[in-house]
């Protein structure tokens, strides 16, 4: 299957614009398979500054469709039609987030389609490629804690731990507990493949990339410098804020990239990117920890 993301940073572009992107990421990866295919995209403009306080941040809007990527694109501009959603609002900062599916968990449905999601209110949102071995000790976990799924596929356990990550260290009082730091104590518990994109709530105007086994690339264009000044892949890591604004694109594929920059970093299996505020966090954790079964750092039962 194939991922795909986009991130604007410092510039205006309207929900049309992004959706196009996000539509064309799509088609690009298209060949990856399609059995089904959907997007996340925000319901409004989230405080860039991110002063205000997330709870009050609408959901995120998710599509989803079976069959190939035109059935997904025909639906959300019926949907587009029928809820007058405003194509023309424009978004300083958006993350929008894409998946076209081949199903290895779960056959083609709505409900199995990506984003997956941590329930009502879709705090968590996550696009998968690969397999998730060892979902199902999760799974059971996570229902004696009062989760309930809707999907048959492996995916769906990632969006609800990081819920439940997220929802423990705010008990604990950690309120500053970041996107990163959740999703690393997501990752140290799933073995198999995968390439993930996560976009949150309550994390508005960040993404989080990570992967093992299964491609994932980031693009990096810089708008005020016009042509690509052919930056080192190493330089990428450690972009520095200075305000310039950006566009950051995730992808199975760099092919679906070209069209966008040449500044492709290629991430390595046991990399975490965190795309906020304009820069590039690269982690490094040790994506083979999953397959000894570590317990939660808080255990969940
Ligand atoms: N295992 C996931 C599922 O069946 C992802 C499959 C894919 O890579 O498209 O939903």
């Amino acid at each position: 299957c194939g991922i795909f993301a986009y991130l604007n940073y410092n510039v205006s572009r309207d929900r049309r614009y992004i959706l196009e992107i996000l539509f064309n990421g799509l088609r690009r990866l298209e060949y990856r398979g399609y059995d089904s295919a959907g997007i996340s995209i925000d319901s409004c403009s989230g405080d860039p500054s991110g002063d205000a306080p997330n709870s009050l941040l609408p959901p995120p809007l998710v599509f989803r469709q079976e069959g190939n990527i035109e059935s997904l694109v025909k639906s959300v501009h019926k949907e587009v039609a029928s809820t007058e959603l405003n194509l023309d609002e424009s978004f300083y900062v958006h993350a929008g987030i894409a998946h076209t599916r081949w199903a290895t968990h779960g056959e083609p449905s709505p409900k199995n389609c990506h984003p997956q999601t941590s329930g009502a209110g879709n705090e968590f949102l996550v696009v998968h490629n690969g397999i998730i071995t060892n979902y199902e000790v999760f799974k059971e976990t996570l229902v004696r804690h009062g989760f309930s799924f809707e999907s048959e596929t492996d995916t769906e356990v990632i969006p609800k731990l990081a819920k439940y990550v997220f929802d423990r260290a705010n008990e604990d009082g950690d309120q500053t507990v970041t996107f990163s730091q959740v999703v690393l104590e997501v990752m140290r518990h799933l073995d198999g493949a995968y390439a993930l994109i996560f976009k949150s709530c309550h994390y508005p105007n960040e993404l989080i990339a990570c992967k093992r086994g299964s491609p994932l690339v980031l693009g990096v264009k810089e708008l005020s410098e016009g042509t690509s000044t052919g930056a080192s892949f190493l330089d990428l890591k450690f972009l520095s804020e200075n305000g310039h604004p950006k566009e950051f694109f995730l992808s199975s594929d760099a092919s679906a990239l070209v069209e966008h920059t040449k500044r492709v970093l290629v991430i390595e299996d046991g990399e975490l990117v965190h795309l906020k505020d304009g820069r590039v966090s690269v982690f490094k954790y040790d994506s083979d920890k999953g397959k000894h079964g570590t317990a939660l750092s808080r255990p969940l039962s």
